[in-house]
């Protein structure tokens, strides 16, 4: 009952479908996917070889060298095309792939011939959710293709390696298979109560019990790391007027490798940059705009660093270590201090050099929220120990990415929902409740778990997940 062969089905229909799978824009070359029945016999329509001759059959996983041709036998353009036969394909189904060169009208005229040849454009995700369907990935599996395509570091890309290949189905599969043979086990209990199978062991139960329990919940507290890797954190640095907040920030981005994305900036007064730092996606925001003005807009500047502090994943604070006694200004650090929230802030003590390296955190001593670094945005001196400091607040000191974390909201709800449905089960068992009760508490659990490899979970789930990928993956 906990198997895939029940999965719907329904949604496999049988017919051809053709995306191009390459990104826009020009590039050295660029690929048309046709999964499906038809799909050799379309390429057999479209592909001359070098004799100009077409073919009807193609060795799996063989390149050709040829042309497309239009219906009118018109060159379209020169490719090479790959055929890979079901089922030892991406989707499980016949696949050919024209490899054309890389331009957006080649692309698209090639398409529109395989179109007109008796394919449909591909869904969303359409490839990788036939690929699930067919069995060739499960959905854990899927969902870490988008990100091994996201990934924005190599840390990232290790762990969404490590959802793709599996490994986290398969420490999934172990919790489900050793929580099946002991609902196996209660229930022969139940049914055949006549059968003596010991004294349903109780303990035994209990023991499984808490060991899934315990196993589900370290993964869930590994999920706040993966997450970390996965979709990245946001540093934001704060501090009084000319302490060096923009000089650091500079520094940093110059010092890390900057990531590209494509996310748009969030903000016209915050200037932000996504760095890698020792793996971790970070979104730097430089709050120094803010304080800029000395008018009413200075009030609003102020509310938004306030906003802005709240959602940090990481505050780094920056104080001008060549001016700490100035009274004022402790004044204005100390009042800071007293709403930074502890666990998230870095105190920075910069212009070091200005102080030959000496700063000391004098008066702030006591009061100093979290780490405190020695830097200098001037000779990059502490820019490494400010990097670790800042992950450790992200990572609470786990550096490592395992390879077998969840990393994904969805997986993370359904661990903490297989949580406390086994918890449930463990309390009833203790209350001596009904085993037929304990049952369903662990079915649910298990059901709950089953949804994290898409062997229980609803379609419109999977619509979701699927609609997120780009057409052609
Ligand atoms: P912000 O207002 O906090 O962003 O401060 P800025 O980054 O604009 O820096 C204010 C002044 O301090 C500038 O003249 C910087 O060149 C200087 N400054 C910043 N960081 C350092 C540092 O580490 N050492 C020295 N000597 N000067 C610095």
């Amino acid at each position: 009952m906990f198997g895939g062969d029940e999965m719907d089905r329904s949604y496999l229909d049988d017919s051809t479908i053709a995306a191009i799978a390459t990104p826009a824009g020009e590039g050295g070359i660029g690929i048309v996917r046709i999964s499906g029945p038809k799909a050799v016999p379309i390429l057999s329509r479209v592909f001359r070889d070098r004799r100009g001759q077409s073919r009807t059959s193609f060795e799996s996983h063989r390149m050709y060298y040829g042309k497309i041709v239009s219906e009118q036998d018109e060159m379209i353009d020169e490719v090479l095309v790959v055929v890979m036969l079901a089922p030892h394909s991406y989707t499980g189904e016949d696949v050919a792939e024209i490899h054309c060169h890389g331009g957006s009208v080649v692309l698209q005229t090639v398409l529109e011939l395989v179109l007109r040849t008796g394919a449909r454009l591909a869904g969303p995700g359409e490839f990788t959710r036939r690929a699930f369907m067919n069995g060739k990935l499960d959905l854990a599996q899927a969902e870490a293709v988008i990100d091994v395509i996201r990934s924005k570091t190599r840390q990232a890309l290790r762990l969404a390696l490590g959802g793709l290949s599996g490994r986290l189905s398969s420490r999934i599969a172990r919790i489900r298979d050793r929580l099946v043979r002991m609902l196996a086990h209660i229930e022969a209990s139940i049914d055949f109560p006549e059968d003596d199978i010991g004294d349903v062991e109780a303990e035994t139960v209990r023991q499984n019990l808490k060991s899934a329990i315990a196993e589900v919940s370290t993964m869930i507290s590994e999920a706040a790391r993966g997450k970390v890797y996965r979709d990245g954190v946001s540093v934001v640095i704060a501090g009084r007027p000319n302490v060096g907040k923009s000089s650091l920030f500079n520094a940093i981005v110059r010092e890390r490798r900057a990531i590209v994305t494509d996310i748009p900036g969030t903000t016209r007064d915050v200037i932000e940059e996504y760095v890698n730092m020792a793996g971790v996606p970070v979104r730097l925001m430089d709050t120094a705009g803010l304080h800029e003005t000395e008018d009413i807009v200075e009030r609003e500047g102020v509310l938004r660093a306030k906003e802005l502090l709240d959602r940090a994943d990481v505050i780094v604070y920056v104080v001008d270590a060549s001016s700490v006694s100035e009274e004022k200004d402790l004044n204005e650090d100390l009042e800071m201090f007293s709403i930074l929230p502890k666990d998230r802030t870095v105190l920075v003590l910069n212009k070091i050099d200005k102080v030959n390296g000496r700063g000391t955190i004098g008066p702030y001593s006591q009061v100093a929220p979290g780490a405190v670094v020695k830097t200098s945005a001037v000779t990059g001196d502490g820019l490494d120990e400010l990097e670790k400091a800042i992950i450790q607040v992200v990572t609470k000191g786990h550096l490592s990415a395992g390879e077998a974390i969840v990393t994904n909201v969805r997986h993370e709800d359904a661990l903490r929902r297989c949580k406390s449905h086994l918890e449930d089960a463990l309390q009833a068992i203790e209350r001596n409740v009904p085993y037929d009760l304990v049952v369903i508490d662990v079915r649910e659990g298990l059901s709950a778990l089953g949804e994290i490899t898409g062997d229980t979970v609803d379609d419109d789930i999977i619509d979701r997940i699927f609609s997120e990928f780009c057409v052609g993956k």
